[in-house]
């Protein structure tokens, strides 16, 4: 079959489909069937029989001053930005276990860092900062683990930075705890102690408040570029003194008001 036959027989499929109503709603209305199974990604919710749901994986780089500078940028001068994870990068650690973290393929230096991550339960396009915080369903917190070196070399050769951020297990997190329950009344996270230990050692200690880009503007500045929806998840930036890790290290990552988060890499 030539290219243009290809074509009209992809179109007619297509028109077929459309034709039908909805390509995925199966004939007898029932749900769709599919080959085989995909796991969808949820996290446990603290409090709650109901689990939250993953859609996308939205992370912040560069978000502290000390943090920015340590990776060679201006903390005053740049805007922000952004990367993605996919979603099955989520490696889920539940409260009071120490979850085994395997060192990944290709690297040599894996770093840790510790981040507080918003989740939302609503979303938009040109949300505005001062209604930013109505979409955040809870908060959790998370590791973003990067392939430094990878990271690195691709930034160096002005190339896609996903094989040192996106890869499998490159997010471990905790459970989402809903806003309603971090406090008396509703509560957000906007300050506190951010803190990472290595073997006991403190390694990285700084306060959200030190955020260049808060979770609201975090939230306003993402929806001018993606309309955000529930499910959505945003790795909220981390302080500085990034490091590498070894086979056998325990990290153990403290945030003022939700539980401790721990990976022994393996
Ligand atoms: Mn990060």
């Amino acid at each position: 079959m030539d290219r243009r036959s290809i074509l009209r027989t992809s179109t007619a499929a297509l028109g077929g489909a459309l034709a039908a109503g909805c390509a995925s709603v199966a004939a007898d209305g029932g749900s769709p069937r599919s080959p085989f199974k995909v796991a969808a990604v949820t996290l446990p919710i603290v409090g709650s029989a109901e689990v939250f749901p993953v859609r996308r994986i939205y992370c912040i780089g560069r978000n502290y001053a000390a943090h920015a500078r340590e990776m060679g940028s201006d903390p005053t001068r740049e805007p922000p930005f952004f990367f993605q994870k996919p979603t099955d990068a989520v490696q889920y650690v539940a409260i009071g276990t120490t979850a085994d973290h395997p060192y990944p393929s290709l690297t040599k230096n894996y770093h840790y860092e510790l981040e507080l991550v918003a989740a939302l339960k609503s979303g938009g396009k040109n949300i505005p900062i001062e209604q930013a915080l109505q979409h955040v369903y809870g908060y959790a917190i998370g590791l973003d683990m990067t392939r430094r070196d990878l990271q690195r070399g691709m930034g160096d050769q002005k190339k896609p930075w996903e094989i040192g951020k996106s890869f499998d297990m490159s997010a471990p997190i905790g459970p989402i705890h809903p806003v309603a329950v971090l406090g008396n009344g509703a509560q957000h996270i906007t300050k506190g102690k951010i803190e990472l230990k290595v073997n006991g050692q403190t390694k990285q200690l700084a306060d959200l408040s030190y955020m260049i880009w808060s979770v609201a503007e975090q939230i306003a500045q993402l929806s001018q570029a993606f309309e955000l929806k529930a499910g959505d998840i945003i790795y909220s930036g981390t302080p500085e003194n990034v490091g590498p890790v070894v086979k056998g290290d325990v990290l153990v990552g403290h945030i003022d008001g939700l539980p401790e988060l721990s990976v022994r890499i393996v």
